[in-house]
Parts: C-alpha cells; sequence; structure tokens
C-alpha cells in the first residue's frame, strides 16, 4: 500500500472515533489535505482516494494545481492573503480561511462583484495572541463580523485559526475552546450574512484534539503527504 494510501486510512480513522468518542457525528468533521509544496500526482493519488477537500497557502500555486486537476475538487486557501493577489482566486476558491481585516475582505467584495461570483470566508482568530502570527484578536472578531456582514458578495461562514506549535497536543485544547466559545458567542448576535457553522482548526500535530472540541474542518499535510520540501 502507498504512504499516502495508508496515511489517510489512519487520519480518517483518528477523526471518525475521535468524534465518536466525544459524541459528534463523524460525517461534521471535514478533512482538508493540505497539499501545499505537493506535486499534483500526489493531489491526484488522494483524489483517487475519495478526498475532495485541498488546502494550499499560495495563490499561484493553487491557482496551477486547479487548472490541472478535475472542476469538483473543493480548493481552502488557508494561508495568509495579500490583497493584490484576491483577483486571481475569485471562481477557483473555495473557502478563503484566513480573512484578518475589513480591508481584505473588502478587496474580496470588490474582486467577487467584479465577476459576479459570491466568496465564503472563514474570519481567522489569533486565539493564543501570538505576536509572530496573523489573525484578529478575539475581541476584535465580533465588530469586524459586523462590518463585513455588510458586504454583499462576502460570506462569513464561521472562524479559524492556527494553533501554537506545540509538543503536547493537549496543550493547544484551550485555544480550540477559545474559538468554539467565541464563534457561540458570535452566532447570538444574529449578525445578517454571518453564520458560524464552520471551525476550521487542528493540523497534523493536534487535529483529534481538535475534533473533540468541535472542528468541522481540520486540516492536515505532513500526516497524510509526509514531510514538506521547501527547497524545490
Ligand atoms: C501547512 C498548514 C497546515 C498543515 O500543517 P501540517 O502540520 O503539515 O498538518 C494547516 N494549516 C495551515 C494554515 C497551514 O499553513
Amino acid at each position: 500500500m502507498s504512504q499516502i494510501k495508508k496515511n489517510l486510512a489512519k487520519v480518517k480513522e483518528n477523526i471518525i472515533n475521535t468524534a465518536i468518542n466525544s459524541g459528534r457525528n463523524p460525517e461534521e468533521a471535514v478533512l482538508i489535505a493540505v497539499s501545499k509544496t505537493k506535486p499534483v500526482e500526489d493531489l491526484m493519488e488522494a483524489y483517487e482516494l475519495g478526498m475532495r477537500d485541498f488546502g494550499e497557502n499560495k495563490v499561484q500555486e493553487l491557482c496551477d494545481k486547479y487548472e490541472q486537476l478535475p472542476k469538483d475538487i473543493r480548493f481552502h486557501m488557508i494561508g495568509h492573503l495579500q490583497k493584490n493577489k484576491v483577483k486571481y482566486l475569485i471562481g477557483k476558491v473555495y473557502l478563503i480561511h484566513g480573512v484578518d481585516s475589513l480591508a481584505l475582505a473588502e478587496t474580496i467584495q470588490k474582486e467577487s462583484a467584479k465577476r459576479n461570483e459570491h466568496t465564503d470566508i472563514l474570519l481567522e482568530v489569533n486565539v493564543a495572541n501570538e505576536e509572530t502570527k496573523f489573525g484578529l484578536r478575539p475581541e476584535d472578531t465580533l465588530e469586524v463580523a459586523r462590518q463585513i456582514a455588510l458586504l454583499p458578495n462576502v460570506h462569513i461562514k464561521g472562524l479559524m485559526t492556527i494553533a501554537p506549535y506545540v509538543e503536547n497536543p493537549e496543550d493547544n485544547r484551550q485555544y480550540f475552546v477559545a474559538l468554539r466559545e467565541l464563534s457561540i458567542d458570535i452566532k447570538k448576535q444574529n449578525i445578517d450574512n454571518v453564520c458560524m457553522d464552520i471551525l476550521s482548526m487542528g493540523m497534523t500535530g493536534d487535529y483529534q484534539v481538535a475534533v473533540s472540541e468541535g472542528a468541522t474542518y481540520v486540516r492536515v499535510g505532513t500526516g497524510i503527504f509526509g514531510a514538506r520540501n521547501y527547497e524545490i
């Protein structure tokens, strides 16, 4: 059996078991295969094994792969997005995970309207308050959501976080709980054009903890495709 096939089976099994053990419906925790830096052959292998959600963090790479791969793939933009690159993504990206400013959302609005498209986004929240990370401060998130909600072609579907790198995944449980609680608080406000159904949290090192705390998307790269080589 190929390594990707083995890895994928293991990750899927872990997600299902963790969901069941935490009283969740396993179908509500969707696996995104983070394929950044990996060749299209690897994505095709995962595709043939049933994967349809892929995560990329570079606009150019996402667009190149979009052109080469089957059109029923859902591409997730999970990286930090520069405003001047938004125009390339619209219509190709299924969900933009890392929106952390009104200005970026306004650019997504402008480019979506131009193409008569609607674009779904997640607000990225820096729940651990790490200085090195992008993302909204938890205390600013509701206000930014209210402002973005007014943009007619941009639709907030939930929240996303990138938890710190830790040795022990349990150390990140507090941040997954914090993201879930923030999403509940925002949902209670019943803002028009703001939906809080999605929680994108958990990576190779901590996706099981994230699933047990309510993740609806986990983003797993290394755990499926193996280590990344940034040299090539
Ligand atoms: C690269 C990346 C991942 C996947 O990381 P792994 O540790 O390889 O699973 C998940 N989320 C984001 C935002 C990433 O940039």
